[in-house]
């Protein structure tokens, strides 16, 4: 299992110098320290062995779980590991596995809205922006509001990607 903090921190109560000095520069959350203690603790109940989590995007009303390993992994039987998170952490909790394929991660984060459309446009400058659409009746069946959205799928994929209504 891999988290965004080191094995021994995350079976441990307390943070190795690495770890630590991670968590006071800002490249680790205290969300990072948490979820990753909770995984290893989960260990003994569910197949974790083979779970990578690249990232952990805190998006205020959702959290999303960047897994580069197969996300059926965190989600587990019956979504019983992602429950079981959500429940510990009191959150929202979405897993988006990291793939090359920036279609796919955007029609995971958004579910359970289904994207109407999706394309690349250049704009003045050659800069390129994808743009999502939806039905705006689906909005408030959106995970998380859009500007939270549109933040998360950026940092996700890199990529500069705005939603628009129709
Ligand atoms: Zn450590």
């Amino acid at each position: 299992m891999k988290t965004p903090i080191c094995e021994l921190c995350a079976a441990s109560g307390s943070l190795c110098n690495n770890c630590e000095s991670r968590l006071s520069s800002g490249a680790l959350s205290q969300l990072d320290v948490e979820v990753s203690r909770l995984l290893y603790k989960y260990r003994s109940h569910f197949s974790l062995d083979d779970v990578e989590l690249a990232q952990i995007l805190n998006m205020g009303r959702l959290v999303i779980l960047v897994t580069s390993s197969d996300a059926g992994l965190l989600i587990g039987k019956k979504g019983r590991v992602v429950n079981a998170l959500s429940k510990d952490l009191g959150m929202k909790i979405r897993i988006v596995q990291k793939t090359g394929d920036v279609k796919r991660m955007v029609e995971e984060l958004l579910l359970p809205v289904r994207i109407t459309g999706m394309n690349l446009v250049y704009k003045q400058g050659g800069e390129q922006e994808y743009r999502v659409r939806i039905h705006s009746q689906d909005v408030p069946r959106l995970p998380s509001d859009l500007i939270a959205l549109e933040a998360a799928l950026h940092k996700l994929t890199g990529q500069k990607i705005s939603v628009a209504l129709e």
